[in-house]
């Protein structure tokens, strides 16, 4: 990194400050009534915006009601369900996987620890993270592909692996705000931090960011927009 961690510290916590009074509603923006449906609508959202799975999902949430209704479907019917999320046999596959799992081992109850989700088939960090902080309330810190670009864009990180974006960004925010953190940065992405215009002259933290100003910042695909 860069600048000292000291002085990373004190951007994040204005940063913070600020994202919090910009986007004092910033939440999950896909539906879920359970953590299995969040589990699912999860696995959706891969490479798939949260408008086309909340779709998707009004429709699959009635028909499928328990993660038996899942464990036990036809993953070609199942996939047929979900076809407009794209990577639909695979997602299937996954869902079909992980939900078996969970009915048999877990009592059908999705677990709420890392270890055990990111052994669950198909279930990655960043879904895992989703699942614990919205439905346990464990501090988890999702890192997708607006938090991928913005907290490079702002010098708080200098990795484009999620891996390492977490474990540097949870060293520069307190746990409390690692939840709401993932969800007001995906607000300022789509609202004015985009990846191929992003509105620094609008921008609430442009006098913060070190790329304020800058064209051809460059972009992330895919996924969540
Ligand atoms: S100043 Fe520009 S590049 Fe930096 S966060 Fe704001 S919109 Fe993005």
């Amino acid at each position: 990194m860069g600048a000292s961690v000291k002085d990373k510290i004190a951007r994040a916590a204005e940063v913070i400050d600020r994202l919090k009074a910009a986007y004092p509603n910033a939440k999950c923006s896909l539906s879920y009534s359970t953590p299995h449906e969040l589990l699912v609508a999860t696995i959706l959202s891969a490479q798939c915006t949260d408008k086309r799975v909340n779709r998707v999902t009004r429709q699959l949430f009635e028909k499928y009601r328990s993660p038996e209704d899942y464990a036990y479907a036809a993953v070609e019917d199942l996939a047929r369900d979900i076809h407009s999320c794209g990577y639909h046999n695979q997602k299937a596959k996954s869902i079909v996987g992980a939900s078996l799992k969970i009915v048999e081992e877990f009592g059908g109850k999705v677990p709420g620890t890392m270890e055990a989700l990111v052994g669950l088939p198909g279930v990655g960090r960043k879904t895992a993270n989703c699942v614990l902080g919205e439905c346990f309330g464990v501090p988890a810190m999702v890192i997708d592909t607006h938090m991928i670009r913005i907290m490079n864009l702002l010098g708080l990180t200098d990795s484009r692996n999620p891996q390492v974006i977490e474990r540097q960004l949870k060293q520069l925010f307190e746990p409390r705000d690692w939840v709401g953190l993932t969800h007001m940065v995906i607000d300022h992405g789509r609202s004015i931090c985009m990846a191929r215009r992003p509105k620094c002259d609008e921008c609430i933290l442009s006098d913060l960011c070190p790329s304020s100003g800058v064209s051809n910042l460059g972009s992330e695909g895919g996924g969540r927009g």
